[in-house]
């Protein structure tokens, strides 16, 4: 299969890159690199089935593909907030371009939606059936709102031009790769163990979230493309759920750290999150493997190669 990810030269999508030429496809990787990296691709060429295309998904593309991943979006809160209105765009009018292209293949899409749909939970675990609390006019709004969008666009090519797509709600995901200052939790912590510093916990850290291993991840990505027929969206994340500051704590425990430190807590951060993922297990047969003090032991090694090669310095 010859498959395209867009984003695929960020954290998620070198992962889903990686896992898909082990698998023999021919990838097409599409970042115009906002907030990807080179780095993260450089090793993908020696495969002689790699294609690396600079591209923003803002605008329109032609190319011949069986299959596509679309992931180009910035993911974390501080990338997504720093430019909101490119935010917007990118999720509403690059999906649209990213469907039309897959509609013109005739290809399945996959789309990398959000747990952030939900906004601040009222029901909890969350289910798709949720249809979620998001504030439309707070500092997430350009990425939960445009993923929304990015949703209902989805359905529409689905409905309107009988597109074969497939929407997965992906919850809070950590791993080798991450960005060392795309200021998320797992990123932030260990980076900052690392350097001996405080470990800033935002609020006072009774706030959950559910931590996923990239590996875990795309594997759901990919069950979820091989199941053609099946719309979604399902939700994808690891269902063990834990207090920041819980997460602070053992980073300190096993990775050193100065001392945990609150800060404030940012505008319209939500409480708690857990995924619901009956659903993932009964029409995918896929659970999450890694285990979080597993996943954070593989995470820290890879940030710890690179930060004695000079990154983050
Ligand atoms: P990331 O920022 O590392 O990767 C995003 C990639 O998209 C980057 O390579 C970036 O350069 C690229 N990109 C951004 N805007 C683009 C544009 N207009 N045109 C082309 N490329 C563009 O983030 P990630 O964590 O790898 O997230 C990947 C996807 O998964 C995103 O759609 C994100 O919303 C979704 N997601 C991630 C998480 C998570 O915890 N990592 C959680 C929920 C959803
Ligand atoms: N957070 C924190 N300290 C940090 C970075 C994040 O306490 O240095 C908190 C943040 O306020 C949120 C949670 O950790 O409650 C997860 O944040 P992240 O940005 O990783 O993802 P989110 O789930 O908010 O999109």
């Amino acid at each position: 299969m010859r498959v395209l990810v867009t984003g695929g030269a960020g954290f998620v999508g070198s992962h889903l890159c990686e896992r898909l030429l082990n698998d023999g496809h021919d990838v097409v990787c599409l970042d115009n690199f906002y907030t990807g990296r080179r780095e993260n691709v450089a090793g993908f060429a020696a495969s002689g089935r790699f294609e690396l295309v600079e591209h923003d998904v803002e605008q329109p593309i032609s190319l011949p593909v069986e299959q596509v991943y679309h992931l180009a979006c910035p993911a974390s809160p501080v990338h997504y907030q720093a430019d909101p209105v490119r935010t917007l765009r990118t999720n509403v009018i690059g999906t649209l371009n990213m469907l039309e292209l897959a509609r013109q293949n005739n290809a399945r899409l996959v789309l990398a939606s959000t747990s952030e749909v939900y906004g601040d939970p009222e029901v909890h675990p969350q289910p798709e059936r949720y249809r979620g609390n998001v504030n439309p006019h707070g500092i997430r709004a350009c990425y939960d709102e445009g993923k929304r969008a990015a949703e209902s666009a989805t359905m529409d090519y689905h409905r309107q031009y009988g597109l074969s797509v497939g929407i997965a709600r992906i919850f809070n995901t950590y791993g080798p790769r991450m960005a060392f200052e795309d200021g998320r939790v797992v990123s932030n912590f260990l980076v900052q163990a690392m350097a001996g510093k405080p470990l800033t916990v935002y609020g006072d850290g009774s706030q959950t979230r559910s931590f996923c291993y990239v590996t875990d991840l795309v594997d759901g990505l990919v069950r979820l493309m091989a199941r053609g027929g099946f719309t979604g969206p399902v939700n994808l994340g690891n269902d063990g759920e834990f207090t920041i500051r819980q997460l602070a704590e053992l980073v300190t425990r096993k990775y050193g750290g100065a001392q945990i430190v609150e800060e404030p807590l940012p505008a319209d951060d939500p409480t708690r999150r857990k995924p619901d993922i009956t659903l993932a297990r009964a029409e995918l047969g896929w659970s999450p493997t890694v285990a979080l003090e597993q996943g954070l032991e593989a995470t820290a090694a890879d940030f710890r190669s690179r930060f004695a090669a000079g990154e983050g310095r």
